[in-house]
């Protein structure tokens, strides 16, 4: 058997620097990916499963003894990285900065700093970001408060009320929908986390199929009047707030939400230009990752976002259904 090395446990990265230089070293980065990948400590073949392998040191690469094709593999197989030629180094730091920057960074700014080009990073980014979704599949419970925001164009500084009634229908131009789902903290080890998603109607079908694959039944549900959530109140106790009162009674408001929706809305603005619904998606995705993880360090933000990529059995097609890209690389 094949038995991981430990990794050293100095000096461990707390900033984006200290992690460049912290994941400069081969051996660092070979060691740290198959601590993620092989998490028990023994090495086994992606092919057979078998945990007869031998490691190859000059070519860092593993080699099984089975006798079957594809016997020499690299960390990466049966990851995200799979595919890649990109270096662990740069994945490592890539991961670093979308883990921990508050306001997003572009495939532009990582390519900068990698010194890789644009269309690579946005590569790395793209994979970075599918691995950050999968943290939050677990379904929500407890007090939930669920609203919904319209974001870009025109609709950005319309009230809420005004353009559900003057933006009907999908694919209007320069607006995009942000449902968000979340649980309040319940005790005081725990902090509030969110979902959020694009959604391209507030129609009652999609508002009930979010809320029903969102939140446990039985759960207590916060929402505005809109009248979407109606029929959900046989499954859950629902409370609707009346924003037509100035005064917030007890527990009954969305003050949790709104305050994901500034933080989104701060992000989008501060470092982004314009924003295209396909990369809204990306930087709901993130803030969201960002705040449930908030309480956390920079390292442990980092750990959680490089073991979903490294983990095995999440692998681009795994997640997507797909083989290749479907999009252009863009910012
Ligand atoms: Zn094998």
């Amino acid at each position: 058997m094949c038995y991981i090395l430990h990794m050293d446990t100095k000096e461990l990265p707390e900033t984006l620097i200290e992690a460049i230089r912290y994941f400069s070293d081969p051996d660092v980065c070979l060691k740290y990916a198959i601590s993620l990948r092989w998490p028990n400590g023994v090495i086994t073949c992606p092919q057979c499963g078998s945990d007869q392998v031998m490691f190859l040191a000059n070519a860092r690469l593993f080699k099984c003894r089975g006798n079957h094709s594809r016997q020499k593999f690299s960390v990466k197989v049966g990851t995200l990285m799979e595919d890649s030629p990109i270096g662990l180094d740069k994945w490592f730091a890539a991961m670093w900065m979308i883990a921990n920057d508050k306001n997003g960074i572009s495939s532009y700014e990582i390519a900068r700093e990698l010194g890789i080009t644009q269309k690579s990073a946005w590569f790395l980014a793209h994979r970075i970001r599918l691995a950050m979704q999968t943290g939050t599949f677990q379904k929500l419970s407890g007090q939930v408060e669920s609203d919904e925001t319209y974001i870009g164009g025109k609709a950005r500084n319309m009230h809420k009320w005004r353009k559900a009634r003057e933006i009907k229908g999908r694919g209007t131009a320069g607006k995009a929908i942000v449902m968000g789902i979340l649980e309040r903290h319940g005790s005081k080890d725990t902090v509030s986390r969110v979902r959020a998603k694009v959604i391209h109607s507030t129609a009652t079908p999609t508002i009930e199929k979010e809320i029903r694959a969102a939140v446990e039944p039985n759960s207590e549900l916060f929402t505005d009047e809109l009248s979407s959530y109606a029929g959900l109140d046989k499954e859950y106790t629902h409370n609707v707030i009346n924003h037509m009162e100035t005064y917030v009674k007890g527990n009954v408001h969305t003050n949790g939400i709104e305050n994901f929706w500034s933080l989104l809305k701060r992000t989008i603005r501060g470092t982004y230009v314009s924003v295209e619904p396909f990369h809204l998606i990306r930087y709901v995705d993130e803030q969201s990752f960002r705040f449930n993880n908030r309480k956390d360090d920079n390292l442990a933000r980092f750990n959680q976002v490089a073991s979903s990529v490294s983990g095995k059995r999440i692998t681009y097609k795994h997640l997507t259904g797909k083989d290749g890209l479907s999009s252009e690389p863009s910012a």
